[in-house]
C-alpha cells in the first residue's frame, strides 16, 4: 500500500514502458476476494509482451499472472475464505457448462481466456467468483510465498507432462532452458523420466545441472548426437519445444525416434506458420501435438507438489524487487539478465 492509503498498479502503457499508478484499494464482486500481493514473479510472456506488446494484452494493460498472498477482503456471500487467510491461486478458470468443460477438456473452456485476470505486478489483486470458485487455494504454512506463485507455470508444466503422457523410463528432450524448461525437466524426472534438457545459456544449464538436470549446452554438442548417444542411436522418444521458435519447432521432429512424440509447448505468433517434412511424420508416424493452459485438475497437482517440496522452484528465482523498481526489472530481463525475477510490492 502506498503512503496515502490507495494503490499502486503496474501499466504497461507502450513497449518497454512500465508506470506505476495510484488506484483505490479495489473492493471485492459478490463470490470473489481481493488479494493482497506478497509475491509475484515475472514471466516469458510477461517479457513478450513488454518488448513488443501482447494481442490479448491491448495497452495500457496491468499485467504479471502469477501471484500469491493474503486475503485483504472477502466479498459477499463468500463463506470459506476471510482476511487475513494466505492463499494461493491462477488467474483463470474454466465456465464448467460449456461443450470443452462438459467433454473434460477445461483447459479449452470457451470462456477461459477471456475472464481470466492480469495485473499481479500491484499491491492488490481483485480475484473473481469464478476462480474462487475452481481455482484459489490455501498457501500451506511451510510454502513461502514465492514458492506459492509458482503454482500457474507449474499447472501448465504438469497440463505439458500428462498431455504428453510419456511411458517411465522414456528419454524426453526439453528443447530451451528457460523457466518452462527447467521445470518440465523437473517435474519428467520426479515422473520417472529421464529428462534431458537443451540449452545455450551456462549459467541457466549450470543451475538445472545444481537441480539434478541431465543439461546438455547445444552450443558445444549437437543435441541430436546427445540424444542418438543416449538412445542406442534411435532418437529421444519425445521432444517437448519450450523455446517458442519457428527454428527450434521445426528440428524438433529430426530428435525423435520413429513412433516418437513432438510436444510444442512453446508458443509461437498467432500467424506463423511452420513447416515439417512429409515423409518423417508419415512413415516414421511421429506424432505431433500441443498442448495448452491447464485444467483445475491440473492446478491441483501442481499444488500437490508445491506442497510437497517437490523441488526448490525458488532456486529458480534470479533476483528481487520491490514493485517500485518493476521497470528496473524487466529492462534487465529484456536484457538477457537472469531467468525469472521475484516481485515483492
Ligand atoms: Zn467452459
Amino acid at each position: 500500500m502506498s503512503a496515502n492509503g490507495g494503490a499502486r498498479v503496474a501499466m504497461l502503457v507502450a513497449p518497454r514502458t512500465i508506470e506505476l499508478r495510484e488506484e483505490p484499494v479495489p473492493l471485492p464482486a459478490p463470490g470473489g476476494i481481493v488479494v493482497r500481493v506478497r509475491a509475484a514473479l515475472t514471466d516469458g510472456t510477461d517479457l513478450k509482451a513488454y518488448r513488443r506488446g501482447h494481442p490479448q494484452m491491448p495497452m495500457p494493460t496491468r499485467f504479471g499472472h502469477e501471484f500469491s498472498g493474503d486475503v485483504a477482503a472477502a466479498g459477499e456471500g463468500v463463506t470459506a475464505w476471510r482476511e487475513g487467510d494466505a492463499v494461493m491461486c491462477v488467474h483463470s478458470a474454466p465456465c464448467g457448462r460449456c461443450y470443452w468443460c462438459a467433454n473434460g477438456e477445461e483447459e479449452l473452456c470457451e470462456s477461459v481466456m477471456s475472464t481470466k485476470i492480469l495485473g499481479a505486478y500491484a499491491d492488490y489483486v481483485a480475484v473473481p467468483s469464478h476462480i474462487v470458485a475452481r481455482n484459489l487455494l490455501r498457501k500451506p504454512g511451510d510454502v513461502s510465498y514465492p514458492a506459492a506463485a509458482f503454482l500457474e507455470p507449474l499447472a501448465c508444466v504438469v497440463h505439458s507432462v500428462s498431455f504428453l503422457a510419456p511411458k517411465r523410463g522414456s528419454v524426453v528432450a526439453v528443447l530451451g532452458d528457460g523457466g518452462f524448461g527447467i521445470l518440465h525437466a523437473l517435474v519428467l524426472a520426479r515422473a520417472g523420466m529421464n529428462a534431458v534438457l537443451a540449452g545455450r545459456r551456462p549459467e541457466r544449464l549450470a543451475l538445472a545441472r545444481e537441480l539434478g538436470v541431465d543439461a546438455i549446452d547445444t552450443a558445444a554438442l549437437p543435441l541430436r548426437d546427445a540424444l542418438l548417444e543416449r538412445t542406442e542411436g534411435r532418437g529421444a522418444d519425445a521432444v517437448v519445444e519450450c523455446t517458442g521458435s519457428e527454428t527450434v519447432w521445426e528440428s524438433a521432429p529430426e530428435l525423435v525416434r520413429r513412433g516418437g512424440t513432438v510436444s510444442f509447448f512453446g508458443g509461437l505468433p498467432g500467424s506463423s506458420r511452420v513447416w515439417f517434412v512429409a515423409a518423417r511424420l508419415h512413415y516414421d508416424e511421429v506424432r505431433l501435438i500441443s498442448p495448452f493452459h491447464f485444467s483445475p485438475g491440473d492446478v491441483r497437482h501442481a499444488y500437490d507438489l508445491l506442497a510437497a517440496h517437490a523441488f526448490p522452484v525458488i532456486r529458480l528465482l534470479s533476483r528481487t524487487y520491490r514493485l517500485n523498481d518493476i521497470a528496473t526489472a524487466f529492462d534487465e530481463l529484456d536484457g538477457g539478465a537472469g531467468l525469472k525475477m521475484l516481485i515483492e510490492p
